[in-house]
C-alpha cells in the first residue's frame, strides 16, 4: 500500500518527485487543476469506479453497490491548490479513500450501499477569493450572483468555467438529493501542530470555525511628503496603524480568557496612491476572524468597531467598515463521529477530538447530509507551503480509517473471506 501511495500522491501531483521547491499551483478551474481531475479519473477507472461529472465539473467516482437503489456512502476532498503550494491539501484526502477502495477490493469487499470517491472542484479561495465552490453547488449552496467575480487578470468565475466547458447557468444542477447520499467523509492534513505534539493518529473532528471576513476602508488625505508638516496631516496609513497589533491582541487576550479559542488576523492591506513620494491618503485592510464559538467572533468585530471609531476621532480620517463574510460556524454529525471513534479503537490506534480552524467541503456538505471530517497529521503543521509534507505511513492509517468507515456504512460483505462485516 505504501508505494501505490507514494506512485500515485505523485500521479495526483502530476509530477515525478514531490520535492518541489516551487510547490504546487493548481488553481481553481485551471487547466493545471483539470489535469490533475484526469489524471484522478484514470485511477479511479483502474479501480473500476464509475466516473460521472457534474455540472460544476465536480468528479464522481462511484463503485456500484450491491442495492443500487440505497443511498451513496462519499467520501472525497478537492486537487485544486493555492500558489505554490503543497501537494497533499486536499489531495492526501482523495489520495486516501481512493486507497480505501483499493485496499477493500484487494480484500474482495463487495459494499451494499454504493460507495463514491468525490473530488470537489476549486476548493481554495486563491484565484477568486470564494472557497469551496465545488461543494457549495453539489450541496445547492451556490449563489449564481458570483460568476462575475474575477481573478487577478480580470477572468471571471462565468469566463474561467467556460474556458473548460462548463456553463456557469447551469452550475445549480449540481445540486444532488438529500436522498442520494447516506453520509460524506472528509479526510484532510490537519494544517496544524495539535497531532504531531499530542502524538495522535487521528483528528476527528468536532467543530468547523468558519469566518467574519471585515474590508475597513480608511478615508485620508494625500498630499506630498515633503511639503506637508506633520501636524494636520490625515495619514490614513499611520490611522489604521494602531488597529493591526489590537487586532492581534484583542484576539489573543480573548482566547486566554475563554476555553474555546479566537483567531484574528489582519491579513491584506492596499494604500493609495503607494507612491514614495505621497502621503497615504487611502488605506484598505483586510480582517478575517475564526472561532467555532461564534460569539467571540461578534466580540472581535465589535471591538474592532469601537477601535476604528476612536482612531477617526484621533488621526482626523474616516473609516468604512464593510462585512463581506459572516458565516456561522458548522458542526459535524454526532453519529459520524461516534462511528469514527469505534473504527479507530477497532483498529488500535489513537485519535483526540478537535476543531477545524480551516473551512474544508465538508462544512458545505454538514449542511445537507451526516458528514464528518478526519485529520491526519501533516509535518510541522505546515500548509499552504511548497515544503508541507505527510507521511506515507500516515496516508496509510489515512487509507486504514476510511476502509474501516465505509464497511460499516456501506455494509456488504468480504467474499474472499468467512466473516463478513455487519451490514448497515
Ligand atoms: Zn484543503
Amino acid at each position: 500500500m505504501l508505494k501505490w501511495l507514494e506512485d500515485h500522491l505523485l500521479q495526483l501531483n502530476l509530477v515525478d518527485t514531490m520535492n518541489q521547491p516551487e510547490g504546487f499551483t493548481r488553481l481553481g478551474y485551471s487547466n493545471e487543476e483539470n489535469q490533475s481531475i484526469a489524471a484522478f479519473e484514470k485511477i479511479a477507472k483502474e479501480l473500476g469506479l464509475e466516473i460521472k461529472r457534474d455540472q460544476a465539473g465536480n468528479v464522481i467516482a462511484r463503485w456500484i453497490g450491491a442495492s443500487e437503489d440505497l443511498p451513496a456512502v462519499a467520501v472525497g476532498s478537492h486537487l485544486d491548490t493555492v500558489v505554490s503550494g503543497g501537494g497533499y491539501d486536499g489531495t492526501a484526502g482523495v489520495l486516501c479513500a481512493l486507497g480505501a477502495v483499493k485496499q477493500l477490493k484487494d480484500e474482495g469487499y463487495q459494499p451494499t450501499h454504493p460507495i463514491e470517491v468525490i473530488v470537489f472542484r476549486s476548493e481554495e479561495s486563491a484565484r477568486f477569493g470564494i472557497s469551496t465552490i465545488g461543494s457549495k453547488a453539489m450541496a445547492g449552496l451556490l449563489d449564481l450572483q458570483i460568476g462575475s467575480v474575477k481573478d487577478s487578470s480580470g477572468i471571471s468565475i462565468r469566463e474561467a468555467v467556460a474556458t473548460l466547458g462548463f456553463n456557469w447557468d447551469e452550475f445549480s444542477k449540481a445540486e444532488r438529493k438529500k436522498e442520494e447520499l447516506k453520509c460524506f467523509l472528509e479526510l484532510h492534513i490537519e494544517q496544524g501542530t495539535v497531532l504531531e505534539e499530542n502524538q495522535k493518529d487521528y483528528g476527528i473532528v468536532d467543530g468547523v470555525a468558519c469566518p467574519i471576513r471585515l474590508k475597513v476602508k480608511v478615508f485620508g488625505l494625500a498630499g506630498h511628503t515633503g511639503t506637508s508638516p506633520m501636524n494636520g496631516r490625515r495619514d490614513a496609513l499611520v490611522a489604521v496603524a494602531p488597529l493591526i497589533s489590537y487586532v492581534s491582541e484583542t484576539a489573543t487576550k480573548l482566547s486566554e480568557e475563554n476555553s474555546t479559542p479566537v483567531v484574528a488576523t489582519v491579513s491584506t492591506m492596499e494604500v493609495k496612491p503607494n507612491a514614495i513620494n505621497v502621503i497615504p491618503g487611502y488605506v484598505e485592510v483586510g480582517i478575517d476572524i475564526r472561532s467555532v464559538e461564534d460569539s467571540l467572533k461578534k466580540i472581535v468585530e465589535q471591538s474592532i468597531r469601537e477601535k476604528c471609531n476612536e482612531l477617526e476621532r484621533l488621526y482626523h480620517v474616516s473609516i468604512e467598515i464593510e462585512k463581506l463574510v459572516d458565516n456561522p460556524s458548522v458542526f459535524l454529525d454526532e453519529r459520524i463521529q461516534k462511528q469514527l471513534k469505534k473504527v479507530v479503537s477497532e483498529m488500535g490506534s489513537s485519535y483526540l477530538m478537535m476543531n477545524s480552524g480551516a473551512g474544508h467541503d465538508v462544512m458545505n456538505m454538514a449542511k445537507k447530509w451526516p458528514s464528518g471530517l478526519i485529520f491526519i497529521p501533516c509535518k510541522d503543521g505546515l500548509s499552504h507551503h511548497p515544503a508541507e509534507h505527510a507521511s506515507l505511513e500516515d496516508m496509510r492509517l489515512g487509507v486504514n480509517i476510511i476502509a474501516g468507515f465505509l464497511k460499516k456504512e456501506a455494509g456488504g460483505l468480504n467474499e474472499k473471506s468467512t466473516s463478513g462485516s455487519s451490514r448497515a
